[in-house]
């Protein structure tokens, strides 16, 4: 018997109250999603007798075990490596990388430095991510996303020195603001602009390019002194500006944009010790078996259950679970290799997408970037390394871990192709170009290549059928498919979300998979339908 939208929905807040009716509306497209989506809450009872295996312990399958333990399944996760997080995973003293093609890496930072190698930042507005550290006691820090002592640097530009971020910002305004006074005066502009908009304009644009009287830059307080605010009688003494020529000289100016976008604002946050303190927290909260070094090798749905095999890494020995639904979050170019029953489609579509290229290379570091007044934050190199990026804790402690390298795409491509030790002299060389005499400081050093990762090889998608952009279209066959249910199987994972590089994407998608998981399971206990499937 068919049940109405209407009862079914009625019905689904009966029991799971607003969050669920929520979820579920969301879910089916009854409701705009606002910008702040309400926690997922799904019925306790939901999932009374059902039985559903998660494959993959990233972030998304981490979720969907958690969520699915609170609403009454029984849950299992099978991970592949010998621990959970995935791409979130952080490098301490004593870590193993072991990269295919490389000699493994055992990380020798000194006590108390990490790396984030995969996830380093949180967004303020990735709720569903920072939710969960609220809801799990993940203790969160600021995470320094950008700072005006920091530097850009360019071949050739400003005679080969650095220029400070503050001048790079305030110098470029104060020029495009004396520009466009100029054009304004001259009438250039009369045509787009009313009288009264450009009276209005002239005395902001004063403000906004800190200009003088004639409307000239002449330097401004805000690019940095070369001699600071002192005791009695030391005044400070402004900066002689950059030319614009200067500015425009330097292939990383743009990067003075960088913390405008909506990704990169502050406030951003890390959790205290490391980002793999979230999966740590997930995995405190979790009372379902976990199983580690449990590598997927073959998936099989039949009408009444869906099958996995899987190899204990640890023994060598062969294993299967059943369960009514499988939730499957491991990356699509690893699942491609996965032998299954899927639909040729399906299969196709997974086969489809391949993966990125992105790189991060740390060293252990006296922390002389403090001496320059750099606490935290990015500076610019371009190349094939593009960043180095201070650490945001342990300010005026001995050593840092200092990220020399982060870039993704093309240049992360030709980087990764490079013998490890070019890769890492490479790096120590853009450390030198912003601070001269420093190379040499740079030790125990971590390369982290992720086209070479095992059961990840790649950071993200690159989705074809999108003109090989990290996020799916849904306008795109492929993403469509693998976005709804095929049979008992579900795909996660952030690489079905619009946010394939952040936490966030895999969090959403996740919550978006329960959702149509709860909907399912409500539907057919309305009609009277779904035996559990018995265990292996
Ligand atoms: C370099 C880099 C920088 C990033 N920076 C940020 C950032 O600053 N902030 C942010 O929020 N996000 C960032 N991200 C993105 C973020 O890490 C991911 O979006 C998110 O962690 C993906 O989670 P997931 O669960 O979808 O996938 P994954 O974390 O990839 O999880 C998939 C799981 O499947 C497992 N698996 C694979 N094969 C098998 C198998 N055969 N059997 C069983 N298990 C298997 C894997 O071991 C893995 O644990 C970054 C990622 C990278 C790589």
């Amino acid at each position: 018997m068919g049940l109405s939208r209407r009862k079914f929905l009625h019905r689904i807040g009966a029991v799971g109250g607003y969050g669920a009716a929520y979820s579920v509306m969301t879910t089916l497209g009854l409701m705009a999603v606002p910008a702040k989506a309400a926690p997922l809450q799904l019925p306790a009872t939901l999932g009374a007798g059902k039985r559903v295996v998660v494959l993959g312990g990233g972030i998304a399958g981490l979720v969907a075990t958690y969520e699915l333990e609170r609403a009454g399944f029984k849950v299992t996760l099978l991970e592949a490596r010998d621990r959970l997080g995935g791409r979130n995973w952080t490098l301490r003293n004593g870590s193993k990388v072991e990269m295919v093609g490389e000699a493994d890496q055992t990380v020798s930072f000194s006590e108390g430095l990490y790396m984030n190698a995969g996830p380093a930042r949180i967004p303020s507005h990735h709720q569903g991510l920072l939710g969960y550290c609220d809801k799990l006691g993940v203790p969160l820090e600021v995470e320094v996303n950008a700072s005006r002592s920091a530097l850009i640097w360019s071949e050739g530009s400003n005679g080969g020195q650095p220029i400070q971020m503050r001048q790079g910002v305030s110098d470029t305004r104060g020029h495009i603001s004396e520009l466009l006074a100029k054009a304004i005066r001259k009438g250039a502009l009369d045509q787009e602009l009313t009288a009264a908009d450009r009276e209005k304009l002239l005395p902001f644009l004063r403000f906004y390019g800190d200009l003088d009287e004639s409307m000239a830059f002449k330097g401004s307080e805000r690019s940095g002194m070369t001699q600071l605010p002192g005791a009695g009688p030391q005044l400070s003494v402004k900066r002689t500006p950059l030319s614009l020529k200067d500015l425009l000289a330097n292939e990383q100016l743009r990067q003075t944009l960088f913390e405008e976008q909506l990704v990169q604002q502050a406030t951003m946050f890390q959790p205290v010790g490391g980002m793999d303190r979230i999966p740590a927290a997930f995995e405190r909260a979790i009372k379902s078996p976990v199983i580690r070094n449990a590598e997927v090798l073959k998936i099989r749905q039949a009408p009444a259950a869906v099958t996995v095999a899987w190899l204990d890494r640890a023994s060598g020995a062969e294993r299967t679970t059943r369960a009514d639904f499988a939730i499957v979050t491991i990356p699509l170019n690893i699942l491609a290799g996965i032998d299954s029953n899927f639909d040729p489609a399906v299969k196709a579509a997974i086969a489809d997408v391949p993966f990125g290229y992105s790189n991060k290379i740390g060293f252990d570091a006296p922390r002389f970037w403090e001496q320059q007044q750099i606490y935290g934050g990015i500076s610019w190199v371009g190349g094939e390394t593009n960043m180095v990026w201070y650490p945001s804790n342990g300010m005026h402690a001995a050593r840092g871990m200092l990220l020399a390298c982060y870039a993704s795409g093309d240049v992360a491509k030709s980087l990764a192709a490079r013998p490890m030790a070019e890769q890492i002299a490479i790096a120590k060389t853009a450390v030198g170009h912003l601070h001269p005499g420093h190379a040499g400081d740079l030790s125990r050093p971590a390369v982290v290549n992720w086209s070479k990762i095992p059961f990840n090889l790649g950071p993200w998608p690159a989705w074809v059928g999108s003109g090989r952009a990290s996020e799916g279209s849904m306008v795109d066959a492929g993403f469509r498919l693998l976005n709804a249910p095929h049979g008992r199987v579900y795909f996660s994972g952030a690489h079905l979300s619009q946010l394939p590089s952040w936490q966030e994407g895999a969090v959403s998608a996740a919550q978006r998979t329960l959702g149509l998981i709860a909907a399912r399971v409500s539907q057919s206990a309305a009609t009277g339908g779904g035996r559990p499937a018995a265990p292996a």
